[in-house]
């Protein structure tokens, strides 16, 4: 058989009959405890008063005087008194105790033989008996001893009578609150059950469906709405990675048709030495393009997954200045100058080579963008705790609708000029991944003077 684990309704039931139970049980205990000692001080407190009773009641007729006096206090069966000496010697007893005696323990002879009353239980025919020794004492001296019993079968059965009904109780009290327990916690935990229901049918296919919320606004419905929103996210998610897939699937397609056309067209005819180098020629650009599109998307994939090399100090002017020479050659045949202008001495914790490779596509993006003539500049500089790296050119400028557009992957604004400078659109996606990924962000801005402003913030180190 295997094991199950409990359910949480069932679970919450045992606790909280253990609980009950636990708690029931010491109620119980100390209401018996209290019981039984309420009546063993009254029966005390009755002894007492019936002891003087005998001690005070005339002796004139012998015993008759205070038997009468008792008996009007006690039924027939508990007239239990006798008179002793101060030898200990029986003078007088009760008609009810015949051929009896109340017996004298030496610890309440003692107590006695001092003054002070004794209280002592006994067995007489089997029968428990709480009997008081009372001194009489006149002129300093121990004249008598007064001895009063009451049998303790009454308060035994009425403490017994106690117990029975606890042991009725309290079992079929914990069963009843179980039994509702166990229904309310199965009531409570029912629209979990249905939450988990609706939850299992939802996956990778049916993301847009979410988890019915009742409407009651309590912690169930917060846990469902939670749940929704994650959904909501991954949804979002799953979606970018098919448009992600589908545009690199498309990405893929075009050169790759290029290259396809150029070979049949190649092999269509025998050529001469020329036009087969002249095609080789315009199939390597084109697997030069697969390479370098293969190339970026590793890239990407690798930024979004953050940074691989442990997190070092990486000083930006070094930096800058090392992007701003790769861009001058770059820069050189479109007649665009790079320049580098304010460059304050400060550091990031992070992966140099990453970096590096964002802010060289800011640059290289700004002397594809930048008509001859013109000039990118970059800059480092300190600004509310964090580290600004600019790069500004007096390029076309970016259209302030397309802003949110252009850091997607893919995108390309303007198509014709962006293929036939080699772009695959994923420059500026692979740029904010890396500088998401050092906990920085990635903006653009229109300077007064046109052209566009990038800007990489990064904490310092
Ligand atoms: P690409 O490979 O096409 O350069 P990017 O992701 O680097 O891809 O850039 C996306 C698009 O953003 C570019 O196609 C271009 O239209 C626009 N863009 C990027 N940088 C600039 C810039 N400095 N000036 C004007 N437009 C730019």
């Amino acid at each position: 058989m295997t094991w199950r684990p409990l359910s949480v309704h069932t679970r919450l039931t045992l606790w909280y009959a253990g609980a009950l139970l636990a708690i029931l049980v010491v109620i119980s205990g100390l209401s018996y405890w209290l019981l039984a000692r309420s009546l063993a001080q009254d029966v005390d407190r009755s002894l007492v008063t019936l002891a003087q009773v005998v001690r005070d009641a005339p002796r004139g007729n012998g015993f008759e005087e205070a038997e009468w006096w008792v008996r009007e206090l006690l039924d027939p069966e508990h007239q239990l008194f006798q008179l002793l000496g101060p030898d200990g010697r029986l003078r007088m007893r009760s008609w009810r105790l015949r051929d009896d005696r109340l017996p004298l323990s030496a610890a309440a002879r003692q107590s006695v033989a001092v003054g002070h009353a004794s209280f002592d239980t006994v067995l007489l025919h089997g029968e428990r008996i709480r009997v008081i020794a009372l001194p009489v004492v006149r002129n300093g001296r121990l004249v008598e001893v007064v001895q009063v019993g009451m049998p303790l079968a009454p308060t035994e059965r009425t403490l017994q009578r106690w117990l029975e009904a606890l042991l009725v109780l309290v079992p079929l009290g914990v069963g009843l609150a179980a039994a509702g327990g166990h229904v309310m916690a199965r009531a409570a935990l029912r629209p979990v059950d249905e939450m988990s229901q609706s939850a299992r049918r939802i996956d990778a296919e049916a993301l847009a469906r979410r988890i019915t919320i009742r409407g009651t606004g309590d912690e169930l419905d917060r846990l469902a709405e939670t749940l929704n929103g994650m959904l909501a996210r991954l949804e979002n998610t799953f979606g970018e990675m098919r448009r992600f897939s589908a545009d690199a699937a498309h990405e893929l397609r075009t050169p790759l048709t290029a290259l396809k056309g150029t070979l049949e067209v190649a092999l269509r005819a025998e050529r001469s030495g020329a036009e087969y180098r002249a095609a080789l020629a315009s199939a390597l650009e084109e697997v030069d393009r697969l390479v370098r599109l293969a190339e970026d998307l590793l890239l990407l994939s690798r930024a979004t997954a953050g940074p691989d090399s442990p997190r070092a100090r990486v000083e930006l002017e070094t930096l800058a200045l090392d992007v701003a020479e790769v861009g001058t050659r770059l820069a050189k045949d479109r007649g665009v100058t790079v320049r580098v202008g304010a460059l304050a001495p400060l550091a990031v914790l992070g992966d140099g080579g990453a970096l590096r490779r964002a802010l060289l596509n800011l640059v290289e993006n700004g002397v594809k963008y930048t008509p001859a003539g013109g000039r990118v500049e970059l800059s480092v500089t300190a600004a509310d705790g964090d580290a600004v790296l600019a790069v500004e050119d007096t390029g076309s400028g970016i259209d302030p609708a397309d802003v949110a557009r252009i850091f997607e992957p893919f995108v390309r604004l303007d198509t014709a000029r962006s293929r036939e400078s080699g772009g695959s659109g994923l420059g500026l996606a692979i740029a904010r991944s890396i500088v998401v990924a050092h906990r920085g962000s990635l903006g653009v801005e229109r300077p007064a003077a046109g052209g566009s402003r990038f800007t990489i913030r990064l904490p310092l180190a």
